[in-house]
């Protein structure tokens, strides 16, 4: 057999996969064997005659699973950045086989007997020792016999129905495209948007991951909004079965380790720890945004001259944007070339804030001809990392934007970051790529979880850069958006493509000032979303529901959110965060708005603190960035603020006071 490009590590600067010798048939036989491999190593620390020692075995566990590690990183790397069939049967295959891998690890009792009798006195080893402890028993480590059996019953057919709920999506998003015979129906969208979309004299407009669809705030006709809004909230209506199972599971499987239901289950490891805590927070923001969403909803109305529905909103959004703004968010949108915002902006303000450098490395490739791979310096010339970028929307690839790492930092393994952003912005057919405000934004998101994974200074793997709780994960990356709209940052990159004009002043300023129209909606349709989530993953185990669509509608009442015309930014049937396998964002979608409460109160210290400054961009990087998961999450908040997180930037920020 051929050696394959798994079996040993990269030899590519920094490990960056080596993706032109990665192919699909390499996959399978690499999980296989890596599997195998860890199971043997597993055995190994097991049968060590000498006494449970860190190095003997909590190390060695690190150091586990090697190839199984380079395998899966770069297979779901590409599961989900390009799909192809052949790689969607693999993911059938080995999603149930890895989770029963896991469990073999987590609950097999001779290694959890072994880890208990672990003692350290390095507090770095002290707080992965517990991590380790935590994972086996989360897993099951304490279930007899009979329990575990039925946990990994329940493990195995919750991988399996996770990824049908996502490869149907996939497969629904693409199907339930808007197709239309004449450009007429399609009015509104600017020339280049219908030529990007034109295929054998139709149009064909593809669905965004998410229920309000950007085209709605500008297609003039509104038979056409009614039909896309219709397919876009009615895809993969198969997944409301396969939701309803999962969540049922998912009850049981709490109750078997000890919960009421499975968003106790998932919070208790969280920063928010209860899920009191979590409801807490959100009663403080429902009513408010509620009512803030009415008003819209009563100017919208008001300016269409009738009654609006929810297709409607973003169309008369823009038109109120516009009347009482004078902004029309199209204009901008010359002004903000992707390279421009890519180098002139999101790489410009990590060099002002940090001192990076980045350098593009036409040599490394990744595994589509859009990937593009940057060497990051850090500010006194060191290598800090890779950058690899994939902005282009695909119909392998699945919806919205995320970051993920290649290689993950590590001193045990003397390893730099190899970090990854994925943008979904459409290809434009010819001429540059000219972004929305929005997707500005999000490069800016994206890049902020680049930096918590470049900047990670780390002993072990199992901590290294964005391995926090995933209600802090998003912390870092929201705080990074407050440089897209910081003066000397937008002058740098928002420049007319053809031009090189600096965006009007007056331009930006209106931009500014209509950000904050609009926010109830905002507010509402992520609440929503957030609470319709909660309502899922908290049913006891043995609740049943016969029908989704009215468990949905019952539990956004029960929650105050229902509002006819603002319906949640996902809906059960493409809540991909929470019942797809990928993702993992189950009872977590709250982590959003939990994470945006510590960005608000960062930016105001930023603010207070004379802004974009190198030793603003330090303190944030020492204290809180670069430790990674390899301390208590809000201990490195307090090292980094100086307190606890208050509430109130956040309920400024949204208009909820
Ligand atoms: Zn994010």
């Amino acid at each position: 057999m051929a050696e394959s490009p798994f079996f040993a590590p990269s030899t590519l600067p920094y490990q960056l996969p080596p993706f032109a010798e990665i192919k699909e048939e390499h996959y399978l036989p690499a999980f296989e064997r890596g599997m195998a491999e860890q199971l043997r190593e597993v055995d190994a620390i097991v049968a060590d005659p000498a006494p449970p020692t860190f190095a003997n075995t909590v190390e060695a566990l690190e150091r586990s699973g090697q190839i199984l590690e380079r395998t899966a990183i770069v297979f779901f790397s590409v599961a989900a950045s390009h799909a192809t069939d052949a790689i969607r049967e693999i993911e059938k295959e080995v999603a149930p086989r890895l989770t029963k891998h896991g469990d073999a690890i987590h609950l097999n009792r001779a290694l959890y007997a072994r880890l208990k009798q672990v003692t350290t006195d390095d507090p770095e080893e002290a707080w992965l020792l517990e991590k380790y402890r935590v994972d086996f028993v989360r897993a099951g480590a304490d279930l007899s016999e009979a329990e575990q059996e039925r946990l990994r019953e329940l493990n195995e057919e919750l991988a399996t129905l996770g990824t049908a709920f996502s490869q149907n999506l996939l497969a629904a998003t693409t199907a339930s495209a808007l197709v239309a015979e004449d450009a007429k129906e399609l009015d509104g969208l600017s020339e280049t948007a219908l030529k990007a979309i034109e295929k054998d004299g139709k149009y064909v407009l593809p669905l965004l991951n998410f229920t309000n669809q950007p085209a709605l705030a500008e297609l003039t006709d509104r038979e056409t909004r009614r039909r896309l809004y219709g397919l876009s909230t009615g895809r993969a209506p198969e997944n409301f079965g396969l939701a309803v199972k999962m969540a049922a599971l998912r009850a049981e499987r709490a109750a078997l380790l000890g919960y009421p239901n499975h968003a106790a289950y998932t919070v208790a490891d969280q920063t928010a720890k209860t899920t009191d805590a979590v409801e807490e927070m959100l009663g403080k923001l429902v009513g408010p945004a509620v009512a803030n969403a009415r008003r819209e909803a009563e100017a919208l109305s008001e300016q269409a001259g009738f009654p609006i529905e929810p297709w409607d909103w973003s169309f008369y959004a823009e038109k109120v944007r516009k009347a009482r703004y004078d902004f029309d968010s199209s204009e901008l949108r010359p002004y903000f070339e992707l390279d421009r915002v890519l180098r002139d902006g999101v790489f410009h303000a990590a060099g002002e804030l940090y001192g990076l450098r980045f350098a593009e490395r036409d040599d490394l490739r990744g595994y589509h001809p859009d990937v593009r791979v940057f060497e990051v310096s850090d500010a006194d010339g060191s290598e800090l990392g890779l950058f690899v970028f994939d902005p282009y929307a695909r119909p392998t690839k699945r919806g919205g934007a995320w970051m993920n790492n290649l290689v993950d930092q590590s001193h045990l393994f003397g390893r730099l970051p190899v970090v990854m952003n994925n943008l979904n912005i459409t290809k434009p057919a010819e001429g540059p790529t000219l972004l929305t405000f929005d997707e500005v934004n999000t490069a800016f998101h994206e890049f902020g979880h680049a930096l918590h994974g470049l900047f990670s200074d780390v002993r072990f793997p199992r901590v290294s850069g964005t391995a926090v709780p995933r209600d802090f994960v998003e912390y870092p990356s929201q705080v990074n958006e407050m440089w897209a709209t910081w003066p000397s940052i937008l002058a740098n990159f928002a420049r007319h493509h053809e031009t090189g004009e600096p965006a009007p002043a007056e331009l930006v300023e209106k931009m500014q000032a209509a950000e904050k129209f609009n926010q109830g909606f905002a507010t509402v349709e992520y609440l929503a979303a957030t609470l319709l989530d909660w309502a899922w993953h908290k049913l006891a185990p043995g609740e049943t529901v016969e029908d989704a669509e009215a468990f949905e509608a019952a539990a956004l009442e029960r929650a105050g959110i229902a509002f006819e015309l603002v319906r949640p930014r996902y809906r059960t049937n493409y809540f991909a965060h929470v019942f797809s396998s990928s993702v993992g964002y189950s009872a977590g979608y709250y982590s959003y708005i939990w994470s945006e409460v510590l960005d608000a109160d960062s930016v105001e210290w930023f603010k207070e603190n004379g802004g974009l400054v190198r030793a603003n961009g330090d303190h944030f990087r020492s204290t809180l960035l670069s430790v990674g998961g390899a301390k208590d999450a809000l201990e490195a908040f307090r090292a980094f603020r100086g307190r606890d997180p208050r509430i109130e930037p956040l309920l400024e920020r949204r208009g909820l006071v």
